[in-house]
């Protein structure tokens, strides 16, 4: 069945915002209310969404609480990160229901990656029982450079082997549904515009880090690609052109400065005497400390440039990094706030990321669904 515009909007909206009143779909849609009376009533017939609780909405009207229908499809989402794959199967209201990772090494020695990756996706539908004809749509975020046109990894600057990778057409073999292709960044600004603290924010940045890093730029409510879908390459801009050579090929990135392997390598440069620097950081270790305050600095001003350059909003730092190392995200938020332009941080929100370690696998699902509505 074929859906209008203002029907999809609505969906995406309920979608966004599980548990809205017609009210406030009139509201933020520009509907009118006889308009969204009209459409939610073919989305209730057709079991994309349903009537929840009643609220009250003040004068002792009551509103009907409107939510997306949990049973009607369901999606898998698929995040290849640098150092980590996670899949994870979601229903419609975007409620994770199994979940699985493994490490990006155990594929290092399979020469068709598509094909290992397809493998260990197949077990874990066999573990959860799951149908693949059941599934309703993919999400791929991958921490690299995609081609969305051609439907290919084009590279996955921490690892080696995946070049030229045509993913979809492997996983074609397997699935009919529809599959989505996007860089990792990307899917996340897309998490955190549908389901987490940016739905009402237009310009935005969000930021991961841990074995790499990860961001996506959204501007004006439309993500940034570039003309070669390459923009938003955070860990691989010149940091220090003195620092060593990074495994892109180029010197001194971001990412030669502030990741987990990066980090250890510099506390155990400065004679570091804990086992890791995470140890050493919990015993307020001063050399941890010092690493964190400048490798903080370095992040922080490169943010400072992205601030300079897109004046965003907000931007939404997480990762399992500042996880281990807080101070890490404070000397951050510090740092660009002393170097940004002060009419840019104004009005300039520094908040973590509304998944933390979950902000890759919810990015690929929500990059899923909301596809797959916009193809209904
Ligand atoms: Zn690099």
């Amino acid at each position: 069945m074929k859906y209008t515009a203002s029907e999809k909007e609505i969906l995406s909206l309920v979608t966004m915002y599980n548990g809205i009143s017609r009210k406030q779909l009139a509201e933020l849609s520009d509907l009118s209310q006889a308009s969204i009376t009209k459409i939610t009533k073919k989305l209730i017939d057709d079991d994309l969404i349903m009537e929840g609780e009643r609220i009250s909405s003040g004068l002792g009207r009551k509103e009907v609480l409107l939510y997306s229908n949990p049973h009607k499809f369901t999606f898998l989402g698929i995040d290849i990160g640098g150092y980590l794959v996670r899949f994870a199967l979601s229903n419609n209201s975007m409620e994770v229901l199994h979940q699985e990772e493994f490490f990006m090494d155990e594929l290092d020695e399979s020469h068709n990656k598509d094909e290992a990756l397809l493998e260990r996706l197949n077990q874990f539908l066999k573990r959860t029982n799951t149908i693949s004809s059941n599934i309703d749509a993919i999400g791929i975020g991958v921490t690299g450079l995609v081609d969305i046109e051609q439907n290919m990894i084009l590279n996955i600057p921490n690892r080696k082997g995946w070049d030229e990778i045509p993913i979809i057409d492997i996983f074609k073999k397997t699935f009919s549904c529809p599959i989505f292709l996007d860089e990792g960044g990307r899917t996340m600004a897309i998490a955190e515009k549908t389901l987490g603290k940016a739905k009402e924010i237009r310009d935005f940045i969000v930021v991961q880090i841990g074995f790499g890093i990860v961001s996506g730029i959204m501007i004006n409510d439309q993500l940034l690609r570039g003309s070669s879908n390459v923009s938003s390459l955070l860990g691989h801009i010149t940091a220090d052109e003195n620092a060593g050579r990074c495994l892109c090929g180029n010197y001194g990135c971001l990412e030669n400065i502030i990741t987990f392997p990066m980090l250890e390598i510099e506390y155990k440069k400065r004679n570091g005497l804990y086992s890791s620097i995470g140890e050493a950081y919990k015993h307020n270790d001063k050399i941890a400390i010092e690493v964190c305050v400048d490798t903080g600095k370095a992040l922080g001003i490169a943010l400072s440039n992205v601030v300079n350059l897109f004046n965003p909003n907000a931007i939404y730092i997480g990762g399992p990094i500042f996880d281990v190392l807080p101070m890490l995200l404070e000397e951050t938020k510090r740092t660009i706030i002393l170097r940004a332009n002060r009419f840019a941080t104004l009005a300039l929100s520094l908040e973590e990321n509304s998944f933390g370690q979950q902000q890759g696998i919810m990015g690929a699902l929500t990059f899923a669904k909301i596809n797959f509505i916009s193809q209904l």
